[in-house]
């Protein structure tokens, strides 16, 4: 089986200072942990040419294949609100382009495939964990159809990374729409490069909004598009109790999708002040702070675009101010199909508003309680399930009867709900374990296990009971790292 990559490149098009070229560092001893072969094939690729000794060199960063056309890209980004100029691929290679079987363009990158001339005081390598996590909470996030990056495979490296202690190295393959980021648009902004900003944004609107192209201005368009799907986005990150934990610019894709997985995670119990983050002291990136951050961060592009957008601040101004409608049309109306009402009528959003209030005063577990609420809604016969996940199941009893007056109102409402409220979720203690144990023991089955598992998020399976229960006391983890 021979390695072919159909790439098709574009960005190493751009300007030099756009990116800084070179190959990816040659590591020890690359092995295979996983082809994706599913989303290998959708993007024209031999999973088993993957698997083989030539792909999984090239995955470890060891062989660089025919059209690839390595590169660090420059970025910048503000970071917990402080503006850093010049950050860019520290520890991440994009090999290329290709588009796949749907016609859309992707970058194909490795991550922790070592040293940039952006990486600063970084090695440039990442340790098998938060590899093995960003490919299980990405493939969980497109398995529920949230837009995101991809995982194409892992390898390790057979050369231990230095962190708190010595642990596996691995190289990750992402698969994005692009890598481009308001950060990317932040770098040539900072250094007043307005063709350098005029050149990125025709070159976005090109590969990711080109109706915006034939708008009366394309520029403002093209804000309004980032918006529109930023706002979407973050809207589909709470209807699934989704904390990205790390929202800073660099790490908000123009292309819309979720972007750099780090301290990431699912709440458990629904409280909107929830963060697991360590570096995340003061709670910006909690749960419930997602769309206003979202918000700040996307002013933060149409502060780059102003030159672009014919001197009128007001127009930005009004851009950002659909931010708001877009988020509330796709938060409330998620939230009214999770509680099983298609159509929308006056009280809805007050029905919505009460459940999460008592789950946030009874610690009930967000994922459980909707997914219990399918059953439910099939008659009162499923109260108590639901109510035992609340400290005053008499709360929630007496919600449920004012629930069921409106959904009277409804036609087949369990089926629709258990289409949009996930049995499985990646939750925190089973990545934990997963991660444990291929960091401890090399077992990797955990892994394999979840990853089966969270393919499959709205189908019930009562034998796979314990990955849809929330965790015990003990198994609870409350903090999770960057580990960078
Ligand atoms: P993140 O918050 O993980 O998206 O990373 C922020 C910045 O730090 C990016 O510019 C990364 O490339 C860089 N970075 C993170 N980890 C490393 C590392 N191990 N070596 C070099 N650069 C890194
Ligand atoms: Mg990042």
């Amino acid at each position: 089986m021979s390695l072919s990559i159909p790439f098709d490149n574009t960005y190493a098009r751009l300007p030099d200072r756009f990116y800084a070229r070179l190959d990816p560092a040659v590591v020890a001893a690359p092995s295979l942990v996983r082809v994706n072969a599913a989303l290998a094939r959708a993007l024209g690729i031999d999973p088993d040419a993957l698997a083989a000794p030539d792909g999984v060199a090239m995955l470890a960063g060891n062989h660089v294949p025919s059209g690839a056309e390595p590169m660090a890209l420059a970025y910048a980004g503000h970071q917990f609100g402080h503006f850093v100029p010049q950050l860019g691929d520290g520890r991440a290679n994009l090999l290329g382009e290709v588009v796949g079987r749907d016609g859309i363009r992707r970058d194909i990158q490795l991550k922790g495939s070592g040293p940039t001339p952006f990486s600063r005081s970084g090695d440039g390598r990442a340790a098998l964990g938060p590899v093995l996590r960003e490919y299980l909470i990405s493939e969980a996030m497109a398995a529920l159809g949230i837009p995101t990056t991809r995982s194409l495979a892992a390898v390790t490296t057979g050369e231990p990374v230095r962190r708190e202690t010595m642990l596996p190295g691995a190289v990750l393959t992402r698969v994005a729409a692009s890598h481009i980021r308001v950060g990317t648009f932040q770098y040539f902004a900072a250094q007043g490069d307005d063709a350098g900003v005029r050149q990125l944004a025709d070159y976005a609107i090109a590969r990711h909004y080109p109706e915006a192209a034939s708008a009366e201005n394309p520029y403002l368009a093209f804000l309004n598009g980032v918006i529109a799907r930023q706002a979407n986005l973050v809207a589909r990150w709470l209807l699934v109790g989704f904390i990205h934990g790390v929202m800073n610019t660099d790490n908000c894709s123009i292309a819309g999708e979720t972007i750099d997985y780090g301290p990431c995670a699912f709440m458990d119990a629904y409280d909107p002040g929830t963060v697991f983050s360590s570096i995340d002291q003061h709670g910006r990136y909690a749960y419930g702070n997602q769309p206003r951050i979202a918000l700040w961060n996307l002013t933060r592009l149409a502060e780059c675009l102003l030159p672009l957008l014919g001197d009128t601040e007001d127009a930005a101004k009004a851009a950002l101010a659909g931010f708001a409608p877009v988020f509330e049309a796709a938060y409330f109306g998620g939230l009214r199909r999770k509680i099983g009402l298609q159509t929308e009528r006056d009280g809805d959003n007050g029905l919505t508003g009460e459940l999460l209030k008592l789950m946030a005063e009874g610690g009930a577990d967000f994922t459980l309680t909707f997914r219990r609420l399918c059953d439910a809604a099939e008659g009162p016969g499923g109260d108590a399930a639901v109510g035992a996940l609340f400290m005053d199941a008499g709360a929630y009893e007496a919600w449920a009867q004012r629930w069921r007056v409106r959904l009277a109102m409804e036609t087949e409402s369990a089926t629709a709900m258990r289409a949009v409220n996930p049995a499985f979720i990646p939750r925190n203690h089973m990545v934990q374990a997963a991660l444990a144990a291929a960091i401890e023991r090399a077992d990797f089955q955990p892994f394999e296990t979840l990853l089966e598992v969270l393919s499959r998020p709205f189908l019930d399976d009562p034998l796979l009971d314990r990955y849809a229960t929330p965790p015990r006391d003990e198994e609870r983890v409350l903090q999770t790292f960057c580990g960078t």
